[in-house]
């Protein structure tokens, strides 16, 4: 995981060249490296909305709670949205709040970015077929000892083990956001714009009481399965979420109006 390590994190770590879902890297994390959670500190852990989901489900704690409690909001990023972190411990170790000397405590619903290391995801257009197409590579940072250990993986392995598909799923979709805003160039969202896609990415549940205390329902074309689904599944409603911001924010037509 990316860890601040002083100066610049990024000179002390290695990457290796693109791999396809095909190739083999060779590393293993669990209680028995002798560097077992030593990468749970002084992180700075970007969460997305699916992570903030899956955590304060977890927690059983509303999104604003989590938010208020286990998060820090930053501005200034380049595409214009704001971005969620994870707080960490105040103390001098700027430890995980989630982590234990047995390793994290919440283990199945930990953040993708702890799921995917050692691998980094990224996607490039190819130039005679126009379409994007998503690569791999390995993130090798000094302090990480599980590149010492003999278990070898394809890299969609690792992505099935870590359970890694839901979460780039819908990760993607707020790439997609994040691209739009970021061909925007200078021109800054509102002070409205923004409040709309927090609420639509970070809490559902204020977004999913906007959709059904207001005349929201009244102006698209949605079929009454789409409306139950959105009333009872939270995954369905972020899906459904990315489509309206992308609707109110840049005009694209993910949805369809009522004539
Ligand atoms: S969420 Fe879990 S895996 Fe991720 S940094 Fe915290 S303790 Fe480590
Ligand atoms: S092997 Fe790497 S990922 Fe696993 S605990 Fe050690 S530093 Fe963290």
């Amino acid at each position: 995981m990316n860890q601040d390590m002083g100066s610049d994190p990024r000179m002390s770590l290695k990457m290796t060249d693109r791999m396809s879902r095909e190739d083999c890297f060779q590393f293993y994390c669990g209680p028995s490296v002798p560097c077992f959670t030593e990468c749970c500190r002084k992180l700075d852990l970007a969460l997305t909305p699916y992570d903030v989901l899956r955590l304060y489900t977890r927690l059983d704690k509303s999104p604003s709670e989590f938010l208020e409690d286990y998060t820090v909001i930053k501005a200034g990023s380049r595409h214009g949205f704001p971005e969620v972190f994870l707080k960490m411990d105040v103390d001098g170790e700027k430890l995980c709040p989630f982590v234990s000397k047995n390793g994290c405590t919440v283990y199945e619903d930990r953040p993708g970015a702890c799921r995917i290391y050692p691998l980094g995801r990224a996607s490039s257009k190819n130039r005679s077929t126009d379409l994007n197409e998503e690569f791999y590579f390995v993130v090798r940072e000094p302090h990480c000892r599980g590149f010492e250990q003999t278990k070898n993986w394809l890299v969609d392995e690792w992505l099935s083990d870590q359970d890694l598909e839901q979460y780039n799923r819908l990760n993607d979709q707020l790439m997609e956001l994040y691209m739009l805003g970021f061909r925007r160039g200078s021109a800054q969202f509102s002070t409205q714009q923004l409040q709309m896609f927090m609420m639509a990415c970070y809490n559902l549940k204020k977004f999913r009481e906007f959709i059904f205390r207001s005349s929201f329902l009244t102006k698209f074309e949605l079929s009454s399965e789409d409306i139950e689904l959105i009333r009872e599944n939270d995954v369905i409603l972020l899906e459904f979420s990315f489509r309206w911001l992308k609707f109110a924010l840049f005009g694209i037509p993910a949805l369809k109006l009522k004539s």
